[in-house]
């Protein structure tokens, strides 16, 4: 690896070696990919990668061990997480720096996607490390790709921010996006989402759901933001989902629009009066007074 002030050239690890370019190599940082429910997705590149690190970082160590086990592999673990990862990583980043291999498995899918892999990985640019990748599956892009949603251009949102302004912020953003979103979401939190979604895009709006995906029990709802959002209201949420939000149809930019005709787009897609002035607020970064204030204005 070369680098300088504006560049970071990182080499293929993986391809260092013609004649091997399986082999492990010392030094290395190995993102394995692993199995979002179904045993039968890890690679064999994984299992082998695994087997012949020196160490691997793992996000839960109990779920890891598991995998390796199951796999007939035994490997010294550390453990790498939301609340311990600036200590962990560094004395991770250590160890590599001193020749050690590592291979970091999250608790499922492709580390550094909505977990606590994405730090390490800028540990390790930062330090000028060698990252790999061992690819496997990924929640979203599995998804994606059952949706039966434009794949063409999309955005991947992951977990909407909780609360407060940063959430209102996200919701706006996806519902003005005209490319499709993809956001992950935990089953306790979906019914609330699904409500914030239609108070954002309102009902007409396509929303794939994919449950489950790779078990036994996948199911993948094709629908609108509407009829999943009634679906939810007497179905209690089970298992972890992915939302695949269709983007934004037609022609219809607000920008191009009237304070009326804004509203009355929102209208259209089946939100109340209220909610649509609210939205169309958002939009124009402006109060809902403002929004109130100058319907009645033109009204009149
Ligand atoms: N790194 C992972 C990946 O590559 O997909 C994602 C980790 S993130 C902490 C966990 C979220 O991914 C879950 O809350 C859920 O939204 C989604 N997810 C993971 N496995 C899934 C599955 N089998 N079916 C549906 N969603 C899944």
């Amino acid at each position: 690896m070369e680098s300088d002030k504006n560049i970071n050239i990182v080499e293929s690890a993986a391809g260092a070696d013609e004649n091997e370019k399986n082999r492990v190599l010392g030094g290395v940082l190995y993102l394995v990919g692993t199995p979002i429910g179904n045993m039968a997705d890890l690679s064999p590149r994984a299992v082998k990668v695994l087997s012949e690190v020196d160490f691997v970082a793992a996000e839960d160590t109990r779920h890891t061990g598991r995998l390796l086990s199951a796999v007939g592999v035994s490997k010294p673990m550390v453990s790498y997480y939301k609340d311990n990862m600036a200590q962990s990583g560094r004395r991770i980043v250590e160890r590599l720096q001193k020749g050690e291999s590592c291979a970091l498995c999250t608790d499922a899918g492709m580390p550094a996607i909505s977990d606590p892999g994405e730090e390490l990985v800028k540990m390790c640019a930062a330090a000028s490390i060698n990252v790999t990748c061992v690819p496997g599956p990924c929640a979203a892009v599995t998804a994606l790709s059952l949706s039966g949603a434009d794949t063409r251009t999309f955005v991947f949102m992951g977990f909407l921010p909780p609360e407060g302004k940063p959430r209102r912020d996200a919701l706006s953003e996806a519902a003005a996006e005209r490319r499709t979103v993809i956001l992950y979401e935990a089953p306790h939190r979906l019914k609330k989402t699904l409500s914030d979604l239609f108070d954002a895009c309102g009902g007409e709006r396509g929303l794939d759901v994919c449950r489950e995906l790779t078990k036994l029990n996948e199911q993948t709802v094709r629908s609108t933001v509407g009829e999943v959002k009634a679906m939810y209201d007497s179905v209690e949420p089970r298992g972890e989902y992915v939302l695949v939000l269709h983007g934004r149809m037609g022609g219809e930019d607000w920008r191009s629009l009237s304070v009326r005709e804004h509203v009355e787009m929102y209208e259209r897609s089946g939100m109340s009066r209220m909610d649509a002035m609210k939205a169309a607020a958002r939009d124009r970064g402006v109060g809902k007074a403002e929004i109130y204030r100058e319907l009645n204005v033109r009204q009149t």
